[in-house]
C-alpha cells in the first residue's frame, strides 16, 4: 500500500538537498510499531568528503562576513524551528520513540539559535599595553571546517547546542545525524535552506558511524570536532583525531549518575524527582540518575514510595498520543541491550519492580520501569550505562560511605544530593567527582548558562550558552612594536 504522506529525508550538501550519490539508503523503523518510517540516505565516503569540501570552500566568505550578518540566518532558523515544532516532535517520535507530549526540543533548539544570533558581540579578544614599547592583543578566530556528530536521544537539542555557536563564530559545519534518529534532523536541513544560509556553510549528512562518522574524525580538513555520544565512540574519535591532524576534540559522553538521599531530605521531593530522572525519555538520558543511594534509616519508606511512583507515573503507549509519557526504547538494539542488563541484574541483585520487555504484548520495544535492590557495587549493571528505565537503589550509613560509593565509577557527568543540612550539601557537592551537581534537585534539571560536561570518562570540555563559543574559536596572540617618537 502506498504511504499517504511519505517522508523523503535528504542530506544537505553545498546548499543542495540530495540523496546519497550511490543511491544507498537505510530504513528507520518506528520503535512503537516496528513499521518502516522512512528510507534515509546513507552518506558514502564521497558524500562525506564532498560535504567537507563544500564547507572548506564556503569558509573564507562566511568567516569574513560580519558576525551580525551571519546572525540573520541563525535568527531566521530559530523562527522556523518554532514554526515547525510539532512536525519535528512527530519525526523524532516515529524514529526513536520520544513521546510528542514530552518533546520540547524544537523550542530549546530555537532558544540556542536566538541566543547565539544575539551573542555575536561577545566574540572578543583582549588588548594590553603591559609590555613597554608594544601593544599586545589576542584575536579570537574560527577554526575553519568543524564536524559535529550527534546521538539519537535528543537530536534537535544537540544539533542546536553545537551548530549555533560553531556558525556564529564563523566556522562552517558538517553535521552528522545518528542513524537511529535522522528524520527531524533531515527536516531541519530543509529549514536551513529556507533560512538562507549560503551554500556549503551548514552541511547535514545522515548515516552510520562507519563510514561517514569515521571519515569526519580522520579528515585532514576538519579542524575541530564536537561529539556527543557513547564513551566507546568518543575514544575511537579521539584516536582518529590523534592519528591524523590532532583536530580539537570536544567530547560529551556517557554517565552512571548517582543520587544520594540523606535521612533529613524532603522525601516526597526526592522520590518524585529521582523517579522522573530515570523515567524521562525511557531512561535514555546521559545524566539520568541510574544509581540511587539512600540512607539506611529511611530506605524502606523511600523504596516503597519510589516503586509506587515509578509504576504509576509511566504511561506507556504510542509516542504520538499526547497522553503517553513513556515511549519505547529507540530500537531493537537498545531494547535487547536493556533486557540483557536486566537479566544480569536479576542474577546479581533483587528485582523489586518490573523487569520485563513488552515486545510480545505491544509489538513495540517497551521496557517496564525496573528497580533493583541490593546490587553489588561491582556488578556490571552498577558500573555500566544501561540507557533504559532501570534503576539501582542501594543503601549507605555514613556520609563518607555515600561519597565513596557515588564516586566509585569511571563516569562523572551529574550527581545529586538530597539533604536539608546546608553544610552537608556543600561538603558532598565538593567531594563528588562530577561535572554537575544538583542539591535538592537532580537531572535533567540544568541551567543553560552553566557549563555542562563530564569528569573522568564522561567527557572532555564543557558546553553551555556562555561556554560553547570558546569551543569553536582559536586564540591568536598579536604583538605590535610602536615607534616611540
Ligand atoms: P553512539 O556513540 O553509538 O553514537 C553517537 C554518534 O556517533 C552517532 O551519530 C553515530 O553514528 C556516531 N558514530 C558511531 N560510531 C562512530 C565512529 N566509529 N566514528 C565516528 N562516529 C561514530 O551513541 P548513541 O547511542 O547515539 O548515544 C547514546 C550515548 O550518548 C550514551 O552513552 C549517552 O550517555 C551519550 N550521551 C551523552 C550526552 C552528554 O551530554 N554527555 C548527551 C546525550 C547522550
Amino acid at each position: 500500500m502506498a504511504e499517504a504522506n511519505p517522508i523523503r529525508p535528504c542530506m544537505l550538501i553545498n546548499g543542495e538537498l540530495v540523496g546519497a550519490s550511490d543511491g544507498k539508503t537505510f530504513p528507520v523503523y518506528n520503535p512503537a510499531t516496528r513499521e518502516i518510517s522512512a528510507h534515509v540516505p546513507e552518506a558514502s565516503a564521497d558524500d562525506t568528503n564532498a560535504a567537507v569540501a563544500a564547507a572548506k570552500a564556503a569558509f573564507p566568505s562566511w568567516s569574513a562576513m560580519g558576525a551580525a550578518k551571519r546572525a540573520v540566518h541563525l535568527k531566521k532558523l530559530a523562527a522556523l524551528l518554532r514554526e515547525n515544532k510539532d512536525e519535528l516532535a512527530r519525526l523524532d517520535a516515529i524514529a526513536m520513540g520520544m513521546p510528542v507530549a514530552t518533546h520540547h526540543y524544537a523550542h530549546t533548539a530555537a532558544t540556542h539559535f536566538d541566543y547565539y544570533s544575539e551573542a555575536w558581540a561577545t566574540i572578543q579578544g583582549q588588548a594590553s599595553v603591559n609590555t613597554p614599547g608594544f601593544v599586545t592583543m589576542t584575536l579570537r578566530q574560527p577554526y575553519g571546517v568543524v564536524a559535529l556528530i550527534i546521538p539519537w536521544n535528543v537530536p534537535c537539542h544537540f544539533l542546536a547546542t553545537k551548530s549555533a555557536p560553531a556558525l556564529i563564530t564563523g566556522n562552517t559545519v558538517v553535521l552528522k545525524s545518528s542513524e537511529k534518529a535522522p528524520l527531524a534532523v533531515a527536516r531541519i536541513a530543509e529549514l536551513v535552506v529556507e533560512a538562507g544560509f549560503p551554500p556549503g556553510v551548514f552541511n547535514i549528512i545522515s548515516g552510520h558511524g562507519v563510514p561517514s562518522g569515521q571519515i569526519l574524525s580522520r579528515h585532514m580538513d576538519v579542524r575541530a570536532l564536537s561529539f556527543t555520544g557513547s564513551s566507546r565512540t568518543g575514544k575511537l574519535i579521539q584516536e582518529e583525531a590523534a592519528r591524523t591532524n590532532l583536530k580539537k576534540v570536544i567530547l560529551e559522553l556517557g554517565g552512571k549518575s548517582p543520587a544520594l538521599v540523606f535521612e533529613d531530605a524532603n522525601l516526597d521531593k526526592a522520590v518524585a524527582q529521582t523517579q522522573f530522572s530515570i523515567q524521562t525519555n525511557s531512561g535514555q538520558v546521559c545524566m539520568a540518575n541510574s544509581r540511587i543511594y539512600v540512607q539506611k534509616s529511611i530506605a524502606p519508606q523511600f523504596i516503597e514510595a519510589f516503586k509506587t511512583k515509578f509504576a504509576g507515573a509511566a504511561r506507556a503507549g504510542n509516542p504520538l498520543d499526547r497522553d503517553t509519557n513513556h515511549g519505547p526504547q529507540a530500537d531493537e538494539v537498545q531494547y535487547r541491550n536493556v533486557l540483557n542488563y536486566i537479566e544480569e541484574g536479576k542474577k546479581t541483585g533483587t528485582l523489586a519492580l518490573g523487569g520485563n520487555g513488552k515486545l510480545e504484548s505491544t509489538n513495540g520495544f517497551f521496557v517496564e520501569p525496573t528497580v533493583f535492590l541490593d546490587t553489588p557495587e561491582t556488578a556490571r549493571i552498577t558500573k555500566e550505562e544501561v540507557f533504559g528505565p532501570v534503576v539501582i537503589i542501594n543503601t549507605f550509613e555514613t556520609e563518607a560511605e555515600a561519597i565513596a560509593k557515588a564516586n566509585d565509577t569511571e563516569f562523572g557527568l551529574y550527581a545529586a544530593v538530597y539533604t536539608r543540612d546546608v553544610n552537608r550539601a556543600m561538603r558532598v557537592a565538593k567531594a563528588l567527582e562530577s561535572g554537575y551537581v544538583g542539591i535538592n534537585c537532580t537531572s535533567p534539571m540544568t541551567a543553560h548558562d552553566l557549563p555542562f560536561g563530564g569528569y573522568k570518562s564522561s567527557g572532555q570540555g564543557r558546553e553551555g550558552l556562555l561556554y560553547s563559543m570558546n569551543n569553536f574559536l582559536e586564540t591568536k596572540s598579536v604583538i605590535m612594536q610602536i615607534d616611540e617618537e
